[in-house]
């Protein structure tokens, strides 16, 4: 059976079904035998090789490398000390490996969460009334209402089409659109012209199809088979990151190569200088950077979603911290898109235009009021009350960005007419005669202009106008809808409140140096009376038309788009995309709202494309990289504070990590110059590696936004995550003040205990375990304090509080615990080499730690000063 070439009742008859669709026992009893409308991904790869991945990267294959030249030197010369090491390195692998897969796994439910946040619904007749349903609901035989903007939920024969025009790109890669039929064919599946698939996108009219495979029975059921599901995107931040990791990982082996050869010159032994050549490139090497960033990254998403804006892909949560200038649309997301018509202005007793706005409209009664367009039950509602009619609807131009009306044909009372409304612009001129004192008469020059002014006067009130005109036919036009020659009805002017929370999220989007600019479909001055309210106009607007915009050269709009105060009107989608290329052109990081059919192509252009969760069609969702849930531009403010936020976050965990490595290293320059006996051993740099170092650092990763983040301009495109100015501050100040710390700490033990330069102590001796456990509790206590001044480059710990980041307080906790079953059980000072300290040396440590919070506030206060008021926060070379 080819369901292709069947006609309706044979359609409906093979599959069950009925022009009422199909009933409630039906879709129960199908449900059970065919299971959910979902693509389920079989080739998942399994937990096995995910888990082997994490033992096979570049990094874990160095350390295997390691490991291995560990063992062969023991096998080779025992008794050296690199058996220990080697099955240190064997337990870093493992740790890493699970802690890698944990993250990961933990990123990936994050994101499979945000993914349930966002319900596919879809119209279906069933007992002959329409009810909206969860497209996983859909069974074969429903009869599915589609219209524009809608993702097709399953595969289905067409019964009605109104123009009905899908886009197939997701399923064949061809971008044409094609326009169906209902007509029978007799060609096969993929040249039919009455099939609908899966996942394809209905770009415009609209119609009603008998659903005949779902799930993994559709084409694109099929297609996920064979290529075993969506491949996931890397985001920049990954890809720089795991540039960073090479680039230190390199740099690690340089210095390890160094320090021996350093050793070899100072005539340290072969086997030592090659133990500490290992050792060095353990302690440089950041083995938990990759997955720690991305689950900070999946963390953000989430937060971002608890603020109403749901993220697609982690590239976007980053890409959201850089913006630097928001496009946004009005109606909606700077407007609650709750409408109500406040006035009526017509030249006769308004009938006709009420008639217009009521026949010519697509909001249908339904048992919770009325449901449709905002615009359109606005408009349906009003009418409703001051008419009452009967009217049969023979055919529409459904309305579109482009040409800003709708027209339709119906039969109303016998008489034929063609019903036509939307903005003035595209009417008024449409309109060739208006009723004046009982009769009909020429529309001239002078009633045209008498017409805009009433028209200017309501919109510059703040309404959204509608202009309505209609014409008598003599019979059924054969092809398009006749629209010229038209009688002026009327204009509805509609009020649309302004939504409360955005007029203090523009504020903030002042503070922190983006530009917004509103480019709405609607006229100049609604859009500027709105704007002023907002507060996002001060003083006299500059109104650029979509029609002047399309005319203008592009130099010319180049300047114009440096004015302050600009607004985009009557713009359609193909001006939209034109202003935002233009903008990329010039250098800013853009984001723009959309939510129409094709806004797609501008949400897909930008550097964030954000679409509306609400109101928005799945098409423009598809193409969108944020969603709102609440359509509401405040939550795209929220969004870029989350954004900024993660980017700050991970600079600081990086600041952290990197600080601990010059402790680590010092210890061994000093070893290697002085001769003095080796301050820290390597199994102690790994437990403050891969121990003690661990939580503070995921918790700093966690960090809420700071006051200051909003307050800061945007981060400057070509900024890279590691700046010299965030080495520097790692390395060469709070590095090297944690490394007075332990220096201190061990000199201290050592001299104590009798130690006199260059005697040389059994690696057993309790003196020396005392000694390089203090160097070890240097670190750590003094790594107790930088996380506090890591929380920020630029914030005194004074303004954001010590308590204020609980997580934080939680790592602390297990960093301290750690250390003291390190420190002071048998156990831990077995494997690392350790001795219990008494009160005396963490006393002498206290006041390190407290140096290097209070000098790195003095930085910071200094910074302050120096970049003054004026640029708040402008520190690109330290945050
Ligand atoms: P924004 O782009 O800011 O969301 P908008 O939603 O007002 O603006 P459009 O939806 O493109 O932009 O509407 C532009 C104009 O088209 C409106 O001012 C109105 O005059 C007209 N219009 C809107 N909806 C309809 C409709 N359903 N039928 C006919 N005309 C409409």
């Amino acid at each position: 059976m080819k369901i292709q070439a069947l006609a309706h009742d044979e359609v409906f008859s093979s599959l069950l079904s009925s022009p009422r669709g199909l009933d409630d026992g039906d879709v129960a009893r199908r449900l059970a035998e065919y299971g959910p409308n979902e693509i389920r991904q079989l080739h998942v790869r399994s937990m096995l090789s995910r888990l082997t991945a994490h033992f096979t990267h570049f990094l874990a294959l160095l350390l295997w490398f390691a490991a291995g030249l560990c063992f062969l030197s023991e096998y080779l010369h025992p008794g050296e000390g690199l058996l220990r090491l080697g099955v240190a390195i064997l337990a870093i692998i493992l740790i890493n490996a699970l802690f890698s897969f944990i993250q990961e796994y933990r990123t990936e439910k994050a994101i499979e969460e945000l993914r349930k946040l966002l319900p596919f619904r879809i119209a279906v007749l069933r007992n002959g009334v329409e009810t909206e349903v969860d497209a996983g609901e859909i069974v074969p035989g429903d009869l599915v209402l589609l219209r524009e903007g809608d993702k097709v939920p399953a595969d289905g024969r067409v019964v009605l089409s109104n123009r009905l025009t899908v886009n197939n790109a997701p399923l064949t890669g061809e971008s044409d659109s094609r326009l169906l039929s209902d007509a029978p064919w007799e060609g096969d599946v993929a040249e039919s012209h009455n099939l609908v698939f899966a996942g394809t996108l209905v770009v415009g009219g609209g119609g009603q199809v008998v659903v005949y495979a779902t799930g993994m029975a559709t084409e694109f059921g099929k297609i996920a088979h064979i290529t075993g599901g969506v491949v996931q995107e890397v985001s920049p931040l990954q890809v720089e990151i795991l540039r960073v990791t090479r680039i230190v990982a390199a740099i690690a082996v340089a210095c390890g190569a160094c320090f021996f050869v350093m050793g070899e010159l100072f005539g340290r032994g072969f086997w030592n200088n090659f133990l500490f050549a290992i050792g060095i490139i353990i302690a440089l090497v950041p083995e938990g950077l990759l997955p720690t960033v991305t689950l900070s990254l999946a963390m953000a998403s989430r937060r971002m979603a608890r603020r109403n804006a749901l993220v697609k892909s982690l590239n976007a949560v980053e890409a959201l911290g850089s913006v630097d200038m928001i496009c946004t649309d009005k109606t909606g997301t700077l407007t609650q898109n709750l409408m109500t018509v406040k006035s009526l202005w017509s030249p006769d007793d308004g009938a006709m235009a009420c008639t217009v706005a009521l026949f010519c409209n697509n909001a249908t009664p339904s048992s919770d009021g009325v449901r449709g367009d905002p615009t359109e039950t606005a408009l349906y509602r009003y009418a409703a009350e001051r008419v009452r009619l009967d009217a049969e609807r023979l055919d529409e131009a459904p309305f579109d960005a482009d040409r800003k009306r709708m027209a339709t044909v119906n039969r109303i009372d016998g008489r034929l007419l063609v019903l036509v409304k939307g903005a003035a612009e595209t009417v008024l001129p449409l309109c060739g005669r208006i009723p004046r004192e009982g009769g009909i008469v020429a529309l001239d020059c002078a009633l045209t202009t008498e017409l805009e002014g009433r028209h200017r006067a309501m919109a510059g009130q703040g309404l959204r106008m509608m202009a309505l005109a209609y014409r008598e036919l003599d019979q059924l036009p054969s092809q398009e809808i006749p629209e010229q020659g038209l009688v002026f009805a009327g204009f509805m002017g509609l009020e649309d409140p302004p939504r409360p929370e955005v007029a203090s999220a523009l504020r903030q989007c002042r503070s922190a140096g983006i530009r917004v600019i509103m480019i709405t479909g609607d006229a100049g001055p609604t859009a500027a009376a709105i704007a002023r309210e907002i507060g996002l106009l001060e003083g006299e607007p500059v109104i650029i038309q979509g029609k002047e915009c399309a005319t203008m050269p592009d130099s010319q709009l180049r300047r114009e788009l440096k004015q302050d105060n600009l607004i985009f009107a009557r713009m359609s989608p193909q001006n939209k995309i034109h202003v935002v290329s233009l903008l990329m052109e010039e250098g800013h990081r853009v984001a723009v709202t959309g939510d129409g059919v094709n806004d797609a192509s501008a949400l897909k252009k930008a550097h964030v494309g954000v679409a509306m969760g609400l109101s928005g069609t799945s098409v423009a969702r598809e193409a969108a990289d944020i969603v709102l849930l609440d359509d509401n531009f405040a939550s795209i403010v929220h969004a870029i504070e989350e954004g900024r936020t993660v980017f700050q976050n991970i600079r600081n965990f990086i600041t952290y990590i990197f600080a601990s490595n010059i402790p680590e290293l010092i210890p061994y320059i000093a070893y290697i110059l002085f001769g003095i006996p080796l301050p820290l051993t390597i199994m102690q740099i790994l437990a403050v590696d891969l121990g003690t170092d661990m939580f503070p650092a995921l918790a700093l990763g966690s960090e809420s936004p700071p006051p200051d983040i909003m307050r800061r301009p945007p981060r400057p495109k070509a900024e890279r995550l590691l700046t010299g100015g965030v080495l520097t501050r790692a390395y060469l100040f709070l590095g090297l003040l944690e490394a007075l710390a332990c220096m201190g700490g061990y000199f201290y033990v050592m001299q104590g205990g009798g130690w006199e330069w260059p005697q040389t102590l059994a690696p057993s001796s309790t003196l020396y375990l005392r000694a390089t456990t203090a160097c070890l509790a240097g670190i750590i206590a003094t790594q107790v304090a930088n996380v506090f001044t890591c929380r920020s480059p630029h914030l005194s710990i004074v303004t954001l509080g010590f308590l204020s980041n609980r997580l934080l307080l939680v790592g602390i906790a297990l960093e301290l615990a750690l250390a003291l079953l390190i420190i002071y059980t048998p156990g831990g000072n077995a494997i690392f080499g350790c001795a219990p300290l008494g009160p005396d040396v963490w006393l002498l440590l206290l006041p390190f730690a407290l140096l290097l919070l209070g000098a790195d506030e003095v930085r910071k206060l200094v910074h302050k000063r120096l970049s003054g008021s004026a640029s708040v926060g402008r520190d690109s070379a330290v945050g």
